[in-house]
């Protein structure tokens, strides 16, 4: 063996001298406890797996750069976003939602594109999907949706009656289905599709006056999708085609972009506007609030260690910067807290210093301590404020605009319910064109023929109400009886569910 190679070491540093023989009592003998070389990689090697994410647990990832193009000073003060022309480096994760880890990138299901700025003022993370708008507005669903997309608890099936299920109880999610079992449920690869920070967020300038936005950043690469057929077969044929796709064009040189554009709404806007602009299963039309393009973000370097980059990268809409702040949007809300919390249980309470997810910026805070706390622990300088021996100290100048909330404590249930069906009637009349409305009807008959038919029922009443042409066409493909289900569409909610219960 060639000399010129650095030296094997355990974990100590103390050179290794072989890593083919197990140290043994004689040749056939039994191996001996002093083979620490060999306790200490078997005990490793036990460790090696993290717990996986509950969600968004398949993904891929790269680096590159946001570039702005548009002077966008007058909304808000984030530094990267402060000139034309500045760059800010970027890492970015790409995922599946629903399945394992090794599950296949052509599912449908929405995609996770999350980007994490490292910007000079701390870390910015806009944690988006693929589509503008999500199945929920209420974070109190969000664990029992998550259950209804995975497996059963018995069977550790995936179950139709239990996605179908939720999703006729809960006619909010009729915007995010249409989008999901349109083929925009399956991205020909990452690159192919669009980010949307699908969430409200408020933009602040220097002056403390804030807009409300939402993000959009736009393939250049155009939008793909395969049919569900060619997304099944992909899944037999390339697991992991997405991942593939991603690692091969950026090793290639063929360095993927995405345009950023924001919509951005006044509060005197928000406060009279048709649609709760807060409201995650809503978009706000294009028409209303014309995009403007502000960047324009490139990935064009690969992880080096896929483990250490991608599957520890730990992103938050929680991290924010001078200059953006959260809405009250209640999914919003919600992730604040718990995106922060799954990563302290997945990679431990000092996740925030592992290199990927480390800022680029001067960090000091009193958070001391903890399991693998691997830097100097803010060394000997006080740990408690306040303090009169020179620790950091906060700076009101920073204070995200007040905002004017009122109304009482209590919960508060949604008391516009048929505004939910106005969306994914426009999106299936006016802006899928006749194939995209053909595979979308297959896609939903192909799977909703699993549920159980008061289920199927139950949902197609939701399609007519959204439009009676998808309603229609979604009953024919599965053999329901129509005036069944434009009766069911008349009703209630409440009187639909009890027509349709067991
Ligand atoms: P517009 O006609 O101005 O915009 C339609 C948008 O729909 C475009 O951004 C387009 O994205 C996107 N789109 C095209 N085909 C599909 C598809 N098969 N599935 C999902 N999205 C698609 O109309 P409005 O702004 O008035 O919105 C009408 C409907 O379009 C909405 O109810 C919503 O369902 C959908 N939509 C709206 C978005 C928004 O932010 N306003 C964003 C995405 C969807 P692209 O240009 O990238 O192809």
């Amino acid at each position: 063996m060639s000399n010129d190679r650095e030296k094997l070491t355990t974990g100590s540093g103390m050179p290794v001298d072989d890593d083919q023989n197990s140290a043994t009592a004689g040749p056939d003998g039994p191996v001996l406890m002093q083979d620490v070389h060999l306790t200490e990689k078997l005990a490793h090697f036990d460790r090696e797996r993290i717990p996986e994410r509950v969600v968004h647990a398949k993904g891929a990832g790269a680096h590159g750069f946001f570039e702005v193009s548009a002077d966008v000073t007058e909304y808000t003060r984030a530094s990267f976003l402060s000139e034309v022309g500045k760059r800010t480096d970027v890492f970015v994760r790409f995922s599946t939602v629903g399945g394992e880890k090794g599950s296949a990138d052509s599912e449908r299901d929405p995609r996770g594109f999350a980007v994490k700025f490292y910007t000079e003022e701390g870390n910015y993370d806009l944690v988006g999907n693929n589509t503008p708008v999500f199945f929920i507005r209420d974070p109190l669903k969000f664990p029992d949706f998550i259950h209804t997309q995975k497996r059963d608890p018995a069977s550790n099936l995936k179950d139709p009656d239990m996605f179908w299920d939720f999703l006729s109880l809960t006619p909010e999610s009729l915007h995010q289905v249409t989008i999901l079992f349109s083929d925009r449920g399956t991205p020909r690869t990452y690159r192919n599709m669009n980010g949307y920070s699908s969430h409200t967020y408020m933009w602040y300038n220097e002056s403390g006056d804030y807009v409300w936005v939402q993000y959009h950043f736009k393939t250049e690469q155009g939008i793909e999708n395969f049919t569900g057929e060619e997304a099944d077969e992909m899944r037999g044929t390339d697991p992991d085609h997405a991942t593939r796709d991603l690692y091969e064009a950026i090793e290639q040189g063929d360095f993927p972009s995405w345009r950023l554009e924001m919509q951005i709404m006044t509060p005197e806007e928000a406060e009279s506007y048709r649609f709760d602009p807060f409201d995650i299963t809503k978009v706000w039309p294009h028409e209303d609030f014309p995009p403007i393009e502000i960047g324009r973000m490139v990935l064009n370097r690969n992880p080096e260690n896929y483990f250490a980059e991608v599957e520890q990268a730990a992103f938050a809409p929680a991290n924010l910067v001078p200059g953006i702040g959260p809405s009250p949007d209640k999914m919003l809300q919600g992730r604040l807290f718990s995106y922060p919390d799954t990563q302290r249980h997945r990679l431990g309470p000092n996740y925030h210093l592992l290199p990927i997810n480390a800022p680029k910026c001067p960090m000091h805070s009193y958070q001391r301590d903890g399991a693998m706390r691997h830097d100097d622990n803010d060394g000997g300088g006080p740990n408690y404020w306040p303090n009169s021996f020179g620790g950091p100290g906060p700076d009101p100048s920073y204070a995200v605009p007040a905002i004017d909330v009122a109304g009482m404590a209590a919960r508060h249930a949604y008391e516009l319910a048929d505004v939910d069906f106005v969306q994914p009637g426009n999106l299936y009349r006016d802006v899928m064109t006749d194939q995209d409305r053909e595979n979308l009807v297959s896609n939903i008959v192909d799977h909703l023929s699993g549920a159980q038919q008061r289920l199927q029922l139950r949902q197609c009443a939701l399609f007519y109400k959204a439009d009676e042409d998808y309603g229609t066409r979604v009953a024919e493909g599965l053999g329901l009886d129509l005036e069944e289900v434009a009766g069911l569409a008349e009703m209630s909610q409440e009187d639909r569910v009890s027509a349709t219960s067991a």
